[in-house]
């Protein structure tokens, strides 16, 4: 009976055992099974991270294009900034002129030698800008300003005909004898600005060459007549000079900023005697002849002459005697 009890709590016990064994068993099975889908997980996790990190490797791929297409562009931006800035010094040197500060070089020496100066100061722009306009103006001259010490003393003195609030001083394009576009001044009555720059947009639009346009004090000597002289020696076009006319006597129409004198040296100022020409520059010689057919040698009817008598100027080639082929006025 004893050993019957024992038995069943042996029993009872090894029941329990078994229980507990099982449900550890069940456990350990639950662990491993927990684990392993963690481990599996992990997998998947860490192959999506590869591939996030892959496809962000690529958008950063993409972006780096991007950056380097921008910034070919800023660098082309750039450049052509640049570019404009070096062709707007024309306008800078036209702007000085506007302001008055006296930028126009005195040319001198050779003619290769006056172009390479030019070309260095800016004032041979080479092709046309495509603001052309912008480079002719109108300004009044002030007492104290740039062009007012250029000039005074020289082409201008006070005197009772001509006052300084009757002149102007513009600025202009043409094209030079090498063909290439170049920065003009000259100083004209104020009656005549308008008509004046009218003209020059006129030859500029029509390619007509003139060799240099500068003031008649960059050549001064100490006297009107001999200044006007220097700048015909080097075939200078300028207009304005308070000067008696050649000869002496009275006051030239340049003296009134009302006269244009266009390329002097092939469009001399002659006088005939007994039917022989006279003419003071040498370098005129080759231009006597008027039917040459050189485009610089003004004749009646072509671009030149046309366009300053539809400006309402007339010409000196009508002139009986003297006859000064190279200058217009109004
Ligand atoms: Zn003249």
């Amino acid at each position: 009976m004893k050993k019957s009890r024992k038995r069943r709590g042996l029993l009872a016990f090894l029941s329990i055992l078994c229980v507990m064994l099982m449900a550890l068993c069940i456990f350990l099975a639950v662990m491993c099974f927990d684990l392993r889908m963690n481990d599996s997980r992990k997998d998947v996790v860490i192959k999506d991270l590869r591939q996030t990190h892959a496809k962000q490797q690529d958008e950063i791929s993409a972006l780096q294009e991007k950056v380097d297409a921008l910034q070919k562009v800023i660098d082309d931006q750039n450049a052509a900034a640049a570019e404009a800035e070096a062709k707007a010094g024309g306008e800078d040197v036209a702007g000085a002129l506007h302001e008055g500060e006296g930028t126009i070089p005195k040319p001198q020496g050779e003619d290769s030698l006056l172009q390479s100066e030019l070309q260095a100061a800016g004032l041979v722009l080479g092709e046309a800008p495509e603001n052309a306009d912008a480079y002719f103006t109108i300004n009044e001259i002030v007492p104290g300003d740039g062009i007012f010490e250029r000039i005074n003393g020289k082409s201008y003195r006070e005197n009772p005909n001509v006052a300084l609030s009757d002149l102007r001083y513009l600025t202009v394009l043409h094209y030079n004898f090498d063909g290439l576009v170049q920065t003009g001044e000259i100083i004209v009555n104020a009656a005549i600005a308008e008509d004046t720059v009218g003209v020059f947009k006129d030859l500029f639009a029509n390619h007509y060459q003139i060799y240099s346009m500068y003031l008649v004090d960059n050549y001064w000597t100490g006297d009107g007549d001999s200044s006007d002289t220097a700048s015909i020696e080097v075939n200078n076009t300028s207009a304005f000079n308070y000067r008696e006319i050649t000869g002496g006597g009275k006051l030239s129409n340049h003296a009134y900023g009302r006269a244009i004198d266009i390329n002097p040296q092939q469009n001399p100022y002659v006088t005939f005697s007994d039917g022989m020409p006279i003419y003071s520059h040498e370098n005129a010689a080759p231009y006597i002849d008027r039917t040459s057919g050189d485009p610089h040698v003004i004749v009646e009817g072509d671009i030149c002459y046309n366009i300053f008598t539809a400006h309402g100027f007339s010409w000196g080639g009508h002139w009986d005697n003297p006859v000064d082929y190279q200058h217009f006025e109004k």
